[in-house]
C-alpha cells in the first residue's frame, strides 16, 4: 500500500451530457494525501502538460471515456474530454484564480451549512451552555442543548454533540472535536447524521 495525491474535478459527461465527478489517484507527485481541484499548484515547477486517464458514465459504468487534466505552470487549469485532450496544445493554456475549486467548494459548504467551516471554536470552551452564541459559516448559531458526549474515537479527549440553530439554516447537529484541529467543530444536517447514526445518535 502506497501513499496517494488524489484530483477531484467534474466534467460534461460525452455519454450522457449531464456532469459527473471523477477522482484520480496518483503516486506521481509528493505523495502527501493531498486533494488537488481546479486552480491547485500541484508543483513548483514550470511545466506545461497533460495528464490523461480513464473515466465512465455514472449512468452506465461500461460507458468509458478519457479526462485529461491540463497543468499551466504546474496549475491545474482545465479539465478535457476525449478528442480535447489530443487538440489541446497546455502551452496555449492560462493560469487561473489560485485555488479556485476548494473556494467554490467552500462557498457550497457555507450555502448548506454542513461540513467544516473556516471560523474557530476552541476545544477548550466545551461542554457549551445552552444560548452560547458562535460564529459559523459566516453566520451566528445558538446552542440548543448539549446532546451527548462521548470518548474521542482517535484519543482520550471527549467529543460534543449538539443541537444548535440558526435564523438562515434551521436546526443542526454541531460535532465539537480537537480532531477538527482548524476550526474545532463540524456542522452537519439531520440527514448526514442519519447516514452515520452510531456515531451521532444513542440507538
Ligand atoms: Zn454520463
Amino acid at each position: 500500500m502506497g501513499m496517494f495525491d488524489t484530483f477531484y474535478g467534474e466534467v460534461t459527461c460525452p455519454h450522457c451530457g449531464e456532469i459527473h465527478e471523477f477522482e484520480e489517484q496518483t503516486k506521481q507527485y509528493d505523495c502527501l494525501l493531498e486533494e488537488f481541484r481546479i486552480g491547485d499548484y500541484v508543483e513548483r515547477g514550470n511545466s506545461n502538460y497533460i495528464l490523461k486517464f480513464e473515466w465512465f458514465c455514472d449512468k452506465d459504468r461500461n460507458k468509458r471515456f478519457d479526462i485529461g487534466i491540463a497543468f499551466y505552470k504546474g496549475q491545474i487549469v482545465k479539465f478535457l474530454v476525449n478528442k480535447e485532450i489530443e487538440t489541446t496544445n497546455p502551452e496555449s493554456l492560462d493560469n487561473i484564480e489560485d485555488g479556485l475549486g476548494k473556494r467554490l467548494i467552500y462557498e457550497k459548504t457555507c450555502r448548506g451549512a454542513d461540513g467544516i467551516p473556516k471560523e474557530k471554536l476552541e476545544y477548550e470552551l466545551n461542554p457549551l451552555t445552552e444560548e452560547y452564541k458562535f460564529t459559523a459559516f459566516g453566520v451566528e448559531w445558538e446552542v440548543i442543548r448539549l446532546y451527548r458526549q462521548k470518548e474521542g474515537f482517535l484519543s482520550k479527549d471527549m467529543e460534543y454533540y449538539y443541537e444548535v440553530k440558526s435564523k438562515e439554516h434551521g436546526m443542526r447537529i454541531m460535532y465539537a472535536s480537537n480532531r477538527f484541529r482548524d476550526s474545532g467543530m463540524a456542522i452537519y444536517t439531520l440527514e448526514h447524521c442519519n447516514e452515520y447514526r452510531s456515531l451521532y445518535f444513542d440507538e
